[in-house]
C-alpha cells in the first residue's frame, strides 16, 4: 500500500465514498454487494458539487419559504408519519460525515448555511446545550404542539459524536413549534463508548483512518471495501425504516388506519401536559356511530367494518392536520384537538355531524346512511386534567345519545 497520501487523493477518496453512499451505487440484494460501476463520468453529489451554483439573474440566495416548503411539506408528503425520524437520522448521517471537529466550527457551519444563529449555553464532558435563534425551519411558526427541527437535532447529534467521540442523542426541548421564541437542543452522550473495531461505520474518523490505512488507491480491494461499507449503511437505513414501520404498526389500528386506543392514552397525557405548560386550550371529541348494532345486524359485520373505514375518511376530511384521530374502541372514535378553544370546536363538530348525516355509504346498488353522536370536553373550560377530559367527553356523548342522537353536546 502507498503510505504517501496527497491531499487531493484524500479528498477524491472521501468524495468517492460520499458519492457511493449518496447515490447508493452499490446495491444490497440477495446476492450481496453488486460490483460498482466506474464512476469517472458520473457527476458526484457531494459538498463540493452542491456549492457550484450558476444563477446569473436569480443569484445564490433562495427563500426560507422555499426551504420550508421542501423540508417540511415536501418531505412530510413523501414520508408521512416517519418524517420526523427520517429527518433526524438523515441529519445525523450528514452531521457525522462533515469535517467539523470543534464546537466553534459547528457554530460557523450553521451560520454559514444560514440555518440559524447558534449559541452554546452549557457544555461539559457528558452533555451540551445549544440555543438556535432565527432557525430557518421554524422561526415565526405558530405553535403546532410539538418541536419540528428534527433535521437540525440530527445534524447536531452527528457533529457532536465526532467532537465528543461517543454516541450522542439530541432532543429539541424548545422550539417555535412548541410556542417558544427560539430553539434549544440538549445533546447527551451515552456511557457506551464507540468501539472503532466493532462499529467503525459510526466511528467519527473512520474515513480518514480508512484512507490512511488503505493508502488511497482505487484497487479492486478498496472499491470492494467501500462497497461493503456502503452496503452496511444501506442495511442500517433499511433497519431504521423497518423499525419505524414496526413502531407504527403498534400504534395504528389495522382496520381503519388511524391511531389506536393505546396511542390515544399516551398522547392525551402528552398533549395535556403541553397545553398546561404553555397555557393553551385543548379539546377532546368522542364520536360514536348511532345504532351501529342494527347496521351490523342488517348488513353483516364485514359491511360494518367497511362503513367504519369510510366514516373515518369523512371525519378526517373535517378536522385539521394537527388533530389526532384515534379509534377509541368498537364504533367509537376520539379526536385530540390541540390549541382549540371550546367555541371554535362547535362549527367543527356541527360539520362532522352534518357531513356524516348527508353522506351516502354506497355499497353496490345500495345507498346507506348512518349518523353519529359527539361529546366534547375542553381544557381549561370544563376539564382540568387528561382523565377529566376523557370522562367529561364521555358524559357529553351520553347526553347527545339521550337527546336523540345525530347531534353534538359540549360538557357543562
Ligand atoms: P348507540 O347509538 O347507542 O351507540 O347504539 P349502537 O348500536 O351503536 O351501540 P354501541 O355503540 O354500544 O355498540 C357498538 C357496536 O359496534 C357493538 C358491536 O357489535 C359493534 N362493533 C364493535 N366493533 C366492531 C367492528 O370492528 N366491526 C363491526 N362491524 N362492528 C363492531
Ligand atoms: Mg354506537
Amino acid at each position: 500500500m502507498n503510505g504517501d497520501i496527497r491531499d487531493q487523493d484524500k479528498k477524491s477518496a472521501v468524495n468517492r465514498l460520499f458519492t457511493i453512499i449518496a447515490d447508493g451505487t452499490a446495491k444490497v440484494n440477495t446476492g450481496g454487494v453488486e460490483k460498482m460501476e466506474k464512476t469517472d463520468n458520473i457527476l458526484r453529489l457531494d459538498i463540493d458539487n452542491i456549492e457550484q451554483i450558476t444563477r446569473e439573474e436569480l443569484g445564490n440566495d433562495t427563500s426560507v419559504l422555499l426551504y420550508r416548503f421542501i423540508r417540511l411539506l415536501g418531505l412530510k408528503g413523501i414520508l408521512g408519519e416517519s418524517f420526523s425520524s427520517f429527518s433526524y437520522h438523515g441529519g445525523k448521517q450528514l452531521g457525522v460525515r462533515l469535517p467539523i471537529r470543534s464546537i466553534r466550527e459547528m457554530i460557523e457551519f450553521i451560520e454559514k448555511l444560514k440555518l440559524g444563529r447558534m449559541e452554546v449555553v452549557e457544555f461539559d464532558d457528558e452533555k451540551m446545550v445549544v440555543n438556535l435563534y432565527e432557525s430557518a425551519t421554524c422561526a415565526g411558526l405558530l405553535p403546532i404542539g410539538r418541536p419540528i427541527c428534527y433535521f437540525e437535532s440530527g445534524i447536531i447529534a452527528g457533529i457532536t459524536e465526532n467532537i465528543f467521540k461517543k454516541k450522542m442523542s439530541v432532543k429539541e426541548t424548545k422550539c417555535w413549534g412548541l410556542g417558544d421564541k427560539y430553539c434549544q437542543f440538549h445533546a447527551t452522550g451515552s456511557l457506551h463508548k464507540l468501539e472503532s473495531d466493532k462499529n467503525y461505520l459510526n466511528e467519527p474518523h473512520f474515513l480518514s483512518k480508512f484512507i490512511e490505512e488503505a493508502g488511497v488507491d482505487y484497487s479492486e480491494e478498496n472499491i470492494q471495501l467501500l462497497s461493503t461499507l456502503t452496503a452496511h449503511t444501506m442495511v442500517a437505513l433499511e433497519n431504521t425504516r423497518l423499525y419505524e414501520q414496526a413502531k407504527k404498526s403498534m400504534i395504528i389500528d389495522a382496520m381503519t388506519n388511524v391511531y389506536n386506543f393505546g396511542y390515544f392514552q399516551s398522547r392525551i397525557k402528552e398533549e395535556f401536559d403541553r397545553s398546561e405548560r404553555h397555557n393553551i386550550p385543548l379539546s377532546v371529541m368522542l364520536i360514536d356511530v348511532d345504532y351501529f348494532k342494527k347496521y351490523n345486524d342488517s348488513h353483516g359485520h364485514p359491511e360494518g367494518d367497511a362503513l367504519l373505514t369510510e366514516l373515518v375518511k369523512v371525519v378526517k376530511a373535517s378536522i385539521r392536520n394537527i388533530d389526532i384521530l384515534c379509534r377509541y374502541g368498537g364504533d367509537e372514535f376520539s379526536v385530540i384537538m390541540p390549541q382549540l378553544e371550546e367555541s371554535k370546536i362547535h362549527p367543527i363538530a356541527d360539520r362532522i355531524v352534518k357531513k356524516i348525516d348527508n353522506h351516502l355509504f354506497v355499497r353496490g346498488n345500495d345507498k346507506r346512511k348512518v349518523s353519529v353522536s359527539i361529546g366534547i370536553s375542553n381544557y381549561p373550560k370544563n376539564s382540568l386534567n387528561a382523565v377529566e377530559l376523557i370522562k367529561n367527553a364521555d358524559v357529553a356523548l351520553y347526553k347527545a345519545k339521550n337527546k336523540g342522537r345525530n347531534c353534538f353536546v359540549v360538557y357543562s
